[in-house]
């Protein structure tokens, strides 16, 4: 079948070689081939010996084969080649190897071919190709900062996630490390610290774990990052892969919140303090004050036969004391709203009667002003009277307070719905729009206000809870300069 003669030896090496050999005449049909070839590709002898070697050559190499093998033929020189082999389980197989020519008499005989199986080794140069690929799309599109180090600390990737954080562009950057460039002053000792000992010991308390810190920008401005660092080994070194995220904004955003708690836990413990102080303070006066009254009470029915002057004198101290009384009742009611100890003692009441007698008993609050009952439902309901006074009463004086040089204030009550609505109007200063929803607060008054009228801001933070605790809703309706009308509602009871 061939006329090449081997000898034993060569036989034997031929034989059981791990590289693919193979004899071809030179159309190209196959002539001898050993086991190993035979083997890789998944063929018997004599599915092979006979055949052209181009049935088994990848299609898409088979003309780049033919040059190839004609040059080697025609110009008695031997051809580098890689070629991709189909086997017979339709799989590839690729072969780097060595194509010669034998002559005789001067005529090309047959050609040789030896090659390795490289098939593995390029799969994976092909896969890792895919996986830098992968990873360089990776590093394009993250959503975040990566950038990688090395031991020497310089900045090996720079992703275009991290040059719009930072600033510094990858050509601007490469090759620097991070301590000349984006780690600040403070951290930067420990940082190289740090790296040493990693180095040194593969201790790394900062790395897999998510810390939050400043970074400096190309401008040098520092600002907070949250940053992930990774260890990995490639080629015996390691390299430090840093993933960064920009949290300026959530901290500055944080960072407000923590100075508003602060003001009012601030502002909360001053109020306390305040409580404290009011509930103190107006209880030691109420002692002596309720002495003084009595006094005076005494006076007063003894004074039957006084002079006019001193009867008038004792009078008006009666009338400041039951002003004073009041006040400090009021600023015990704030320690017992505190407390939650505001205690309401409910009767069934006229409205209309109560109103007229409540307004009668307090047109001393002002001189300068009439206080008229508009309208006024005749109906009955449940409430504290004693309590109720008191909130008319602080309706009443702000309306007297807050409208100097008017002449009037009116009082409504009317049935709507399930309720009973009370309202107080004045013609005076009225209230700026931006405090209406603050002006129930405790100890909250108005600017202007405060600059002008003396208060203590306690009286409509009272007036509220005495109307909350009634099931009642209290509010204002007001215009600057025009004036306001304070409503609340009960509901009615029977
Ligand atoms: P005080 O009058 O002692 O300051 P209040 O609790 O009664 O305390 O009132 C709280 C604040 O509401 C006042 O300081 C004032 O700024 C505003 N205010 C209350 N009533 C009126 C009113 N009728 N007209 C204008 N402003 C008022």
């Amino acid at each position: 079948m061939h006329d090449i003669n081997f000898e034993n030896h060569f036989r034997d090496l031929f034989e059981n070689t791990n590289d693919l050999v193979y004899f071809l005449n030179i159309d190209g049909i196959i002539q001898l081939v050993n086991p190993a070839w035979l083997s890789t590709l998944g063929y018997k002898e004599d599915e092979a010996i006979g055949r052209s070697i181009y049935d088994f050559v990848h299609p898409d190499f088979i003309e780049n084969y033919k040059i190839i093998r004609r040059d080697v033929i025609l110009n008695n020189k031997t051809g580098d080649v890689e070629i991709p082999f189909i086997t017979k389980q339709n799989e590839i197989i690729i072969g780097e190897g060595q194509l010669g020519c034998s002559y005789k008499n001067g005529k090309p005989i047959y050609t040789r071919c030896v090659y390795k199986n490289i098939t593995s080794r390029k799969f994976s140069e092909k896969q890792i190709h895919e996986s830098e690929k992968r990873l360089k799309s990776f590093f394009a599109s993250a959503p975040v900062a990566v950038i990688v180090i090395d031991e020497a600390q310089q900045i090996v990737e720079w992703n275009p996630k991290a040059e719009n954080i930072f600033g510094f562009t990858k050509e601007e950057i490469s090759g620097k490390t991070l301590s000349e460039t984006i780690i600040p002053g403070q951290y930067r000792e420990a940082h190289n610290r740090g790296m040493h000992h990693f180095l040194k010991t593969g201790e790394g308390p900062v790395l897999n774990k998510s810390i939050e810190i400043t970074a400096l920008n190309k401008s040098g401005k520092e600002f907070y990052i949250s940053l992930n660092i990774s260890n990995v080994m490639i080629d015996d070194r390691w390299l430090f892969v840093a993933f960064i995220t920009d949290i300026s904004e959530r901290k500055k955003t944080e960072d407000a919140l923590i100075k508003k708690e602060a003001e009012l836990l601030q502002s909360k413990l001053l109020d306390e303090k305040k409580d404290e102080f009011i509930s103190i303070a107006s209880h030691e006066l109420k002692t002596p004050l309720t002495t003084i009254k009595a006094y005076l009470h005494v006076a007063l029915k003894k004074c039957k036969d006084c002079p006019e002057e001193v009867s008038m004198y004792l009078s008006k101290m009666s009338q400041l004391m039951s002003k004073l009384t009041f006040l400090l009742d009021e600023l015990l009611d704030i320690s017992k709203i505190q407390l939650g100890k505001l205690n309401i003692s409910p009767s069934e009441v006229d409205v209309n009667i109560f109103l007229e007698e409540t307004l009668n008993s307090i047109q001393h609050i002002t001189n300068n002003h009439q206080i008229i009952i508009d309208k006024n439902a005749t109906v009955k309901t449940v409430f504290d009277p004693v309590r109720l006074e008191q909130v008319i009463v602080n309706l009443v004086s702000n309306a007297a307070k807050y409208s100097p040089g008017r002449d009037k204030i009116i009082v409504n009550s009317v049935v709507e719905n399930d309720e009973i609505l009370i309202s107080v109007t004045d013609y005076g200063i009225g209230i700026p729009g931006e405090n209406i929803d603050k002006i129930f607060n405790r100890f909250y008054r108005v600017d202007e206000s405060d600059r002008q009228f003396s208060g203590l801001g306690i009286g409509l933070f009272i007036s509220s809870e005495i109307v909350k605790q009634h099931g009642g809703k209290i509010w204002v309706e007001s215009n600057v300069g025009e004036g306001s009308t304070f409503n609340f509602t009960l509901p009615l009871l029977n």
